[in-house]
């Protein structure tokens, strides 16, 4: 594990959790209404998304990502929105490929841009993608997309990350009778393909989504359906923090994870930050209250005066939202938007 050291002096929140992984929201549009993200009817045509005066530069982004690199951070993450819609993301990928110390640069997207984008995403530094794909079905995919969106833009997707040369893994988020149909068939196809595939709980995020537990497909119940076909063995932890818990396939080379954020909370290793497409720090994906930075920047604060802002939200954050859920925090807390902060 790898501790922020300053001057000597080793950083970490109230929780003595240091600080190793950033993700950066870099838009918060999106061209799908995943019905557990942006519910259609809620991100409607009239609703107002950040103006582009309000996103952070690539500057501004590269600037606060180098501080971060400085404190601790070596893994980043591009995330939205749908990352792929902010214009020319790989010279972003370029810019923070450079920072020195820094390890690893992903993406999360829905993959629909990646034909276009895919090559010069791998040769701006970019490392890995994770795909979401929550079905096979095209109708079932419409339906979860919003937007009737079939299948194939998706799988498109997918095979041009793999002639890029990229790392892939596919999220695959379960809500009950809506698509927990579909664990086999993915499983089977992720198997076939060689990739992993990671099931995502869902989750509580935000306000929009109208999330009940009843809905949610719990990583044990996940595991037993796959049980039932394959012989899975438990894979050790790769780093303190790897949220997916992984089991690998006997009869192949892949694993299958679960991100398992309701049934079985990982607080206690929660070593990420993120930064939202406007320049606001969060320290939880549960918290609704940002810190910003984007103004702090625009008003000519030193990297000094920034930095030292980062360690003080840092050193202060307390946050254990799923560790401590319960009907009662879910109903009553402010919750941002996931397509506002990312996953
Ligand atoms: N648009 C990109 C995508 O879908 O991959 C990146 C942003 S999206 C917010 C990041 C991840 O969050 C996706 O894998 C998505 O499936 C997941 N996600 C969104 N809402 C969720 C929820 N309510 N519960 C669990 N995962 C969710
Ligand atoms: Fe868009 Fe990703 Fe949210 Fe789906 S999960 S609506 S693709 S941001
Ligand atoms: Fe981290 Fe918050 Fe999720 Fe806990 S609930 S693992 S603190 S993001």
């Amino acid at each position: 594990m790898e501790l922020i050291r300053l001057n000597g002096t080793i950083i970490t929140d109230t929780l003595n959790r240091p600080l190793h992984d950033l993700r950066i929201s870099v838009i918060d549009r999106c061209n799908f209404r995943c019905q557990y993200c942006m519910p259609a009817d809620k991100f409607g045509s009239d609703f107002q998304f950040l103006p582009k005066t309000a996103l952070l530069t690539y500057e501004e982004i590269e600037r606060t990502a180098k501080i971060f690199v400085g404190l601790g951070v070596r893994k980043i993450r591009l995330t939205g929105g749908e990352p792929l819609l902010r214009t020319d993301l790989p010279l972003l990928v370029k810019m923070l490929s450079s920072i020195e110390d820094l390890e690893d640069i992903g993406l999360t997207t829905n993959g629909v841009l990646l034909p276009k984008l895919a090559e010069d995403l791998k040769n701006a530094g970019l490392k890995r993608v994770n795909i979401s794909l929550d079905s096979l079905n095209d109708e079932l995919f419409g339906k979860i997309n919003g937007r009737k969106i079939g299948t194939k833009p998706v799988l498109d997707g997918i095979e041009a990350a793999k002639k890029a040369g990229l790392g892939i893994k596919i999220n695959m988020v379960v809500k009950k009778g809506l698509n927990d149909s579909e664990i086999i068939p993915m499983a089977e196809f992720c198997k076939n393909e060689g990739l992993q595939l990671r099931f995502i709980e869902y989750m509580d995020v935000g306000s929009t989504n109208g999330w009940k537990m009843d809905d949610v497909v719990t990583k044990k119940e996940i595991f037993n359906i796959l049980n039932q076909h394959y012989e899975l063995e438990a894979v050790d932890p790769a780093y303190f923090g790897e949220v997916a818990k992984r089991y690998h396939y006997k009869d192949s080379k892949v694993d299958v994870g679960f991100i398992t954020s309701v049934s079985e909370s990982f607080c206690s290793s929660c070593t990420r930050a993120r930064l939202s497409a406007n320049g606001q720090i969060f320290t939880c994906l549960f918290n609704g209250n940002g810190h910003d930075i984007r103004n702090i920047m625009r008003n000519g604060a030193s990297d000094e005066q920034l930095r030292q802002r980062i360690i003080d939200i840092w050193k202060g954050r307390t946050d254990r939202y799923s560790d401590e859920r319960t009907a009662e925090t879910n109903k009553n807390r402010k919750k941002i938007e996931m397509s506002y902060i990312g996953g």
